[in-house]
């Protein structure tokens, strides 16, 4: 891939302390208005005139641009392997690192690079914006500005979030706990099963006890391999026999997020248990994730869930869809026994889903 690179000269007076990558990947924070009035991305280097207290900060900055800056909805696998590439290697070089993205997708690459990034030791935070920085009222300054300092933010020499997650509005969350909850208001994104990690006001004040912890000698891997042989499919009342045969004779299909009612309800229809059951019996996965934001998924406790229990569909217990087809796709493509998948699947690998085993 051909990175555009730019350094910035910060004006500190102090030998600069800090360091941070931001990998500019494209999103409406540097957009600009094209000749008919729609939005698209523009280059970052005319973003930095945007911001002029950047070089204020005692940090020093560098930029990685994708070569072509893209609305997020156009993120694709390739996109995540080069962002978990460039962090890699890069991971030694700085404190910490600032995706700018989209925010239509953020939600799922923060939850991709959460699974793909095993080993993290540093703090790694998508922003966005909702209004281009060019615009007067535009929320990117505040939230590049905090997203930058969380990125530095140390206590005894350790870096206090050494995690991947989406700064927004205030809000610190958890990347893969973080869904796109608002199109037009600046609070964006929500993390409606599980706590923001910090709120930022006058000061940042962090919820330490949801942060995951720093531990030491950890060594960041490198997982490029993701398998997109899966599908997303939403339940809803009068859908037919005939959808959902042509969603399982997909080829080449490995797996399904199931999007269903509440604590994980489908219909008892037998024609809807028999697809579902032949289709685990010819080896797809089958992970059931609930359409609602808050709570979990618990198979069993209507009798309209307890067949898909019983076929050896998987519970996504309080996993978003964004973080369950991410990760699908990740343990896919780097796990060759189906147990192995499976058992993963409803097992927590960074922090996307509590511990319900017990
Ligand atoms: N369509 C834009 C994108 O996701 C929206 C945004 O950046 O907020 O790239």
């Amino acid at each position: 891939m051909n990175y555009k690179i730019v350094r910035l000269n910060t004006a500190a007076k102090k030998e600069i302390e800090h360091s941070v990558l931001i990998i500019y990947t494209g999103g409406t924070l540097g957009m600009a208005y094209d000749a008919s009035g729609a939005l698209v991305p523009f280059n970052f280097g005319q973003i930095l005139e945007k911001v002029p207290n950047l070089t204020n900060m005692n940090i020093s900055i560098t930029v990685i641009s994708f070569p072509e800056p893209i609305d997020s909805s156009n993120i694709n696998l390739q996109h995540w392997v080069d962002m978990a590439y460039i962090i890699y290697e890069n991971y030694d070089t700085y404190d910490g690192f600032v995706v700018l993205h989209g925010t239509d997708t953020m939600a799922y690459s923060a939850s991709m690079l959460s699974f793909m990034l095993q080993g993290l030791n540093k703090p790694v935070i998508f922003t966005g914006a909702q209004l281009p920085i060019s615009e007067m009222r535009s929320d990117a300054r505040e939230n590049l500005m905090t997203s930058l300092e969380i990125a530095i933010s140390k206590s005894d020499g350790k870096p206090i979030v050494p995690e991947v997650c989406i700064f927004f509005n205030h809000m610190l969350l958890r990347g893969n706990r973080s869904k796109k909850v608002q199109s037009v208001h600046f609070d964006a994104f929500e993390s409606e099963n599980y706590p923001p990690l910090a709120e930022s006001g006058i000061i940042i004040d962090y919820n330490y006890p949801a942060i995951r912890t720093f531990e030491p000698g950890k060594q960041l891997k490198y997982m490029n391999q993701l398998n997109n042989q899966v599908v997303v499919l939403k339940l809803f009342p009068g859908i037919t026999k005939k959808v959902i045969e042509s969603f399982i004779k997909i080829k080449g299909l490995k797996g399904i997020v199931l999007e269903t009612y509440g604590s994980g309800n489908s219909p008892s229809e037998p024609w809807f248990l028999k697809l579902m059951e032949r289709a685990v019996a010819t080896g797809l996965i089958i992970f059931n994730v609930s359409q609602c934001n808050g709570g979990r998924v618990i198979q069993g406790r209507y009798q309209t869930s307890r067949d898909l229990k019983r076929i050896g569909v998987l519970s996504g217990g309080d996993i978003t869809t964004e973080a369950a087809i991410t990760k699908l796709m990740f343990l896919l493509a780097n796990e060759t026994l189906e147990s192995e998948i499976k058992r993963k699947l409803i097992t927590p690998m960074a922090g996307e889903m509590s511990d319900l085993s017990n």
